[in-house]
């Protein structure tokens, strides 16, 4: 039943080609911009695909919770919180604002508080915890696409520009160009539909990677990690997000989006063409259609 669902779903999104890959570097511009891959994989272990599950894309954003789970368990819920409100900002990704009164980061799921979490990672070889942390999550040895790696370091000015305000006002305060390196790394992390599909069930399985029985995460911190992800996943579409979803999500410019459903399931999407706010336009649409169909979302009255 959900296999033929997911058939129905891939159908009735494949022919929407709206939108347009991220252009801001010339990898990300590059990629085939039809590629679509739909993936579901359950917190007990099974796993269903339909078409381009196994083409390596960038995770981008998506890394964001991850790093945020990884900062969670080095510093503890509190300290963390210190750093990054948990508020969603509406407003686009990069914003270059912090919020007055505390000059935290409203959230981890914009990229001032990405780059803060990326500051809370301990050593030594922050950027190697970083990699095995995702890589436990998704079952398998992840590692860092060079090119666009170079890429949006060599193009990273705005970022660039947010680590120098964190560390102006004493957000971070550790070396912000080693930090801001460190999160364009963790951005060019190479993931498949296949693999945005474990990680998503290892949230949805409480932190345990359902494939490899490894856990990943404690269970109270994917309880924060899947909070924020429900308010402030999807940028300034979140509200929309939940609204018509009603799921913890995450998009990436990659063309990547997961969403959770936690307990049962993980959701994960590949489709390169974004909408304005800079989310999969095939990844919004099949999540809204598998959510309805499946009757997935959390207010889902029966
Ligand atoms: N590398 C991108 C950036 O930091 C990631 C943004 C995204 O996926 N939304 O701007």
């Amino acid at each position: 039943m959900v296999a033929g669902i997911l058939d129905e779903v891939y159908a009735a999104c494949r022919d929407d080609t709206s939108g347009a890959p991220a252009d801001y570097i010339p990898e990300l511009a590059a990629v085939a911009p039809d590629s679509f891959g739909l993936c579901l994989a359950t917190a007990d272990g099974l796993v269903y695909r339909v078409g381009d599950t196994d083409v390596g894309f960038t995770i981008q954003s998506i890394s964001k919770p991850f790093t945020y789970a990884l900062a969670l368990a080095d510093r503890g819920l509190d300290e963390v919180a210190r750093h990054i409100d948990v508020e969603p900002s509406g407003e686009p990704f990069n914003e270059i604002a912090l919020e007055p009164d505390t000059q935290r980061p409203s959230n981890p799921m914009i990229n001032s508080g990405a780059i803060t979490a990326a500051s809370l990672i301990e050593g030594p070889d922050e950027f190697e915890r970083v990699r095995d942390c995702y890589s436990r999550f998704a079952g398998r040895e992840l590692r860092v696409n060079d090119a666009v790696y170079q890429s949006e370091s060599r193009t990273g000015y705005r970022n660039r520009a947010i680590g120098y305000m964190l560390r102006s006002v004493g957000i971070i305060d550790v070396d912000p160009d080693a930090v801001v390196d460190r999160y364009f790394r963790q951005c060019s992390i190479e993931v498949t539909c296949a693999d945005l599909a474990v990680m998503a069930a290892t949230l949805a399985d409480n932190g345990v990677n359902p494939a490899t029985h490894e856990r990943a995460l404690s269970t109270a911190l994917t309880e924060r990690v899947l909070s924020v992800m429900t308010t402030c996943g999807m940028y300034n579409a979140a509200g929309d997000w939940v609204t018509t979803v009603g799921l913890p999500a995450k998009s990436g410019v990659g063309g990547g989006i997961i969403a959770v459903l936690p307990g049962q399931l993980g959701i994960s999407v590949y489709s390169p063409r974004l909408d304005g706010q800079g989310n999969s336009v095939r990844g919004v649409a099949a999540c809204r259609e598998l959510s309805r169909r499946l009757e997935l979302h959390f207010c889902h009255v029966t």
